[in-house]
């Protein structure tokens, strides 16, 4: 069985992961108005993973026997002043998000609880690749400019 300690820490990622998850839709609807159509969609698909990963949790906590919840979430950003912005806050906040499931892992740690610190191995990895893929597309955009942007929305758009 989960400690009530653990419990109530993934219910506060549950609520971080929700809170991405409508920082992403957000970044999609400011993107869909600039015409950023590809981005767009790549935010899109983001966001339905943080709700996955929001889920992933909430699962997890009721299969060890603890309550799941979800709390109120906070609201998100709506305006940045490019797309380079953009992915630099995307880069940041997943680099915030990987603090959160560190601190995760240390409170299962704390509770000698090897099936959690399992199971929130998974998503300690998962964040190494949220932080590559943001600082790639960062890069990219620094390398190419304005020119790159066009021919990186139409790539970002294949994301499935
Ligand atoms: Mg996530």
């Amino acid at each position: 069985m989960i400690s009530q300690n653990l419990q109530n820490a993934i219910n506060g990622q549950i609520a971080a992961e929700m809170w991405s998850a409508n920082l992403y839709l957000s970044m999609s609807y400011y993107f869909e108005a600039k015409g950023y159509t590809g981005f767009a969609s790549w935010m899109k698909v983001q966001a339905s993973e943080e709700n996955e990963h929001a889920d992933m949790l909430a699962q997890y906590v009721m299969k060890r026997g603890g309550k799941a919840s979800v709390s109120a979430i906070e609201a998100v950003p709506q305006e940045w002043s490019s797309p380079l912005e953009v992915f630099e806050h995307v880069y940041k906040h997943e680099c915030h998000v990987s603090e959160l499931i560190d601190k995760l892992v240390d409170v299962a740690s704390t509770d000698k609880d090897k099936a959690s610190q399992d199971f929130l191995w998974s998503f300690v990895r998962e964040q190494v690749e949220e932080e590559a893929t943001a600082q790639g597309i960062v890069d990219k955009i620094k390398l190419g400019g304005e020119a790159a942007l066009y021919h990186l929305d139409q790539k970002l758009g294949e994301r499935k």
